[in-house]
């Protein structure tokens, strides 16, 4: 998540996990919400269903008191399912997994009374009358609702749909002999709506993933945006945005932070002497170098411009910076970058210093410091580490 709000702090490992996470969340909080607004309504359907049901059947009249009963239930489950809101965003996903569960319980308790009033009422009638012919009407319209609406969860789906046809139809088929050819055409429906809910599943989920796309390409976009192409290092956006958060963290906390500025030295002459894309080479190289010397967790490098480089050490004190600056150096000159035969000998000069909280206000005051320090490496000869 953090990595979509705060695209400039990034590593690479955590850029990825943080993104996965958001993925599995959006995921779990998109189906979720699904579940809870198309389940919502259901009963208030039931509600006016069973009341027509019980209004028009021969069996209650007289007795039309009797439907205030399923009123009342389908109107407490309802409430139920009101209550019942998804978890908030940011939870895990054992709380989803608990959420759905319980939502399911209650879609299928839902689904098995609206059965169990049609079932009875098909016993009851034993024929085609008015309160038979809404009963068939509205478990159909359910059965369709479901498979369209609970595409999420096939198989609960399924489930769902066969609660709803199966009772009263058994009936139809073998206890209200009037009603068996009514019977069959459900069973025929029955299939189509089987097939149906199988491509509703597969067009969800193609929209889910559609979805997933485009929040991995727009995370991919911010990763490249914050990338230096031709090191692969974190750029100067990335950089800034990471050492403004870092410095603040560190500042308040009052903890040591390192930072190192690297300028390679005559450069311009690498270029002119062995052709740019040699230069390009020598920079690939020596990013390399500093990915393999500075490599903490917590440690951040970056190409902040053509040939100049920082390296930024949280929790460092300035004797460690510049031991891990010295060695950065030496490492550089002893170790050429090999282009064919040619062998290109490369040297920094390298600026080091820790934040001063009593001075340093904001984060480029720091940076300003090291920076001066880097040019008085330049000053003193090159191929040299300063302390700020
Ligand atoms: P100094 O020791 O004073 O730092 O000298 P320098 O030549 O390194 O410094 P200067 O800033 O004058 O030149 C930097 C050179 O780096 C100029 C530019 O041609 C080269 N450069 C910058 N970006 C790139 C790049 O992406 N690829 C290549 N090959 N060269 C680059
Ligand atoms: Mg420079
Ligand atoms: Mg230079």
């Amino acid at each position: 998540m953090q990595y979509i709000s705060d695209p400039g702090l990034i590593s690479t490992e955590y850029a990825q996990n943080g993104l996965r996470q958001e993925i599995d969340a959006y995921k779990n909080r998109r189906i979720t919400n699904d579940l809870y607004t198309r389940s919502l309504i259901g009963p208030l359907f039931y509600m006016i269903a069973s009341g027509l049901t019980i209004s028009l059947a021969d069996y209650f009249q007289g007795r039309i008191w009797l439907l205030l009963i399923p009123g009342f239930i389908f109107l407490l489950l309802w409430w139920q399912r009101y209550i019942h809101t998804p978890p908030e965003p940011g939870a895990d996903k054992n709380e989803y997994q608990r959420w759905k569960k319980q939502q399911w319980r209650l879609i299928h308790l839902g689904a098995l009374i609206w059965s169990g009033i049609a079932t009875m009422t098909a016993c009851i009638e034993l024929r085609t009358n008015n309160a038979v012919i809404v009963t068939m009407i509205t478990t159909i319209a359910f059965s369709t609702a479901a498979s369209h609406s609970f595409a999420m969860h096939p198989m609960q789906a399924r489930l769902c749909i066969i609660e709803f046809v199966l009772p009263s139809t058994l009936v139809y088929l073998f206890y209200a002999v009037d009603l068996r050819a009514i019977g069959v055409t459900i069973c025929i429906y029955f299939v189509y709506l089987m097939m149906n809910l199988y491509g509703n599943a597969k067009e969800y989920r193609k929209q889910i993933d559609t979805e997933v796309m485009l929040i991995q390409s727009r995370a991919d976009l911010a990763q490249l945006s914050l990338t230096d192409a031709l090191t692969g290092l974190p750029n100067r956006r990335s950089y800034e945005a990471t050492w403004n958060h870092i410095w603040r963290i560190a500042a308040r906390k009052n903890d040591v932070l390192g930072l190192l500025i690297i300028d390679l030295d005559f450069f311009k002459k690498v270029n002119d002497q062995f052709g740019h894309l040699a230069g390009d080479a020598c920079l690939k190289h020596f990013a390399q170098i500093l990915r393999q010397q500075i490599r903490r967790d917590s440690d951040v490098v970056a190409r902040i411009g053509g040939e100049e480089f920082v390296a930024i050490l949280p929790g460092i004190t300035i004797e460690l910076a510049y031991t891990v600056a010295e060695k950065l150096r030496r490492v550089l000159e002893e170790m050429p970058c090999e282009i064919a035969t040619q062998k290109i000998y490369l040297t920094a000069s390298i600026g080091v210093g820790i934040a001063d909280w009593g001075r340093d206000k904001i984060p480029a005051d720091t940076f300003h410091r090291v920076d001066k320090a880097c040019y008085q490496a330049k000053n003193e000869g090159r191929n040299f580490v300063k302390c700020a």
